[in-house]
C-alpha cells in the first residue's frame, strides 16, 4: 500500500466525543417546546444542516432557534449551550501529535459550526497544531459531498492514495474511496492505532 503524503482528520467521536443531550437540556430550561421537539430541531436537523454549512450566521441561527422555541436565554448563554459539550479523546490527539513527530502534514476535514470551532480552537490545543483545516461552514458543503473532498484535495495538494483518512461515519469514509483515497472507518482509537501501525504509517 503506497505511503500517504498526508493524513486527514475528521474530528467529532474521531479526535473530539460531544454530546448535544446537554445542548438539548440548557436550551429546554429557557423555552417552551419539549426536549423531544428540541431534539428533532437540533440535532442532524434541516436547521443544524444549514447553520453548519455556512448558510445561517450564528447570529441567524440563534434567531431561528428562538423564534420555533421561545428561548428566553440572550446570545452569549445561547452559544454556550453548543460549546460546551465536548470531551478530547486522549488516545487520538496522541496519535495525531506522533504522526506530526514524524512530519507528516495533518489535516482537519469537519462537518461544524463556529460555535463548535470557537470553543475547540480556544480549549483544546491540539487543535492548533494541525496543519490545516477543512471546515463545512467556511465552504458551503458537508461531507459526504464531493465539492468538500474536493477542498482537501486542494489544500493539502494531494489526492487519491496520497491522503489518509479517518472518519467514524461509513458514508464519509465510502465518499472518499470513491476519489481513491485511502479512507478508514475509525471504530475505536486501539483498532485505528493498531491498522496505522501494520500499514507502517505510524513509526513512533
Ligand atoms: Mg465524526
Amino acid at each position: 500500500m503506497k505511503t500517504p503524503q498526508a493524513i486527514v482528520f475528521d474530528l467529532g467521536k474521531v479526535l473530539v466525543d460531544f454530546d448535544y443531550g446537554i445542548t438539548i437540556r440548557r436550551l429546554h430550561a429557557k423555552s417552551r417546546i419539549s426536549e423531544a421537539d428540541l431534539r428533532q430541531l437540533i440535532d442532524q436537523s434541516p436547521l443544524l444542516y444549514r447553520f453548519e454549512t455556512g448558510l445561517l450566521t450564528a447570529a441567524e441561527f440563534f434567531t431561528a432557534v428562538r423564534e420555533a422555541t421561545g428561548y428566553t436565554g440572550d446570545f452569549a448563554e445561547f452559544c454556550d449551550c453548543f460549546s460546551d459539550i465536548f470531551t478530547p479523546i486522549d488516545a487520538m490527539i496522541e496519535l495525531h501529535a506522533r504522526l506530526r513527530e514524524q512530519g507528516l502534514p495533518t489535516y482537519i476535514f469537519s462537518n461544524t459550526n463556529e460555535l463548535a470551532v470557537r470553543h475547540i480552537h480556544e480549549r483544546y490545543p491540539f487543535f492548533r497544531t494541525f496543519t490545516r483545516h477543512v471546515l463545512s461552514y467556511e465552504h458551503k458543503s458537508m461531507k459526504p459531498d464531493a465539492r468538500l473532498y474536493e477542498v482537501v484535495e486542494e489544500f493539502t495538494g494531494h489526492r487519491g492514495p496520497d491522503l489518509l483518512y479517518l472518519d467514524d461515519r461509513a458514508e464519509n469514509i465510502a465518499a472518499g474511496h470513491a476519489r481513491g483515497w485511502q479512507a478508514l472507518l475509525h471504530e475505536t482509537p486501539h483498532a485505528t492505532v493498531a491498522t496505522l501501525r501494520e500499514r507502517g504509517i505510524l513509526r513512533l
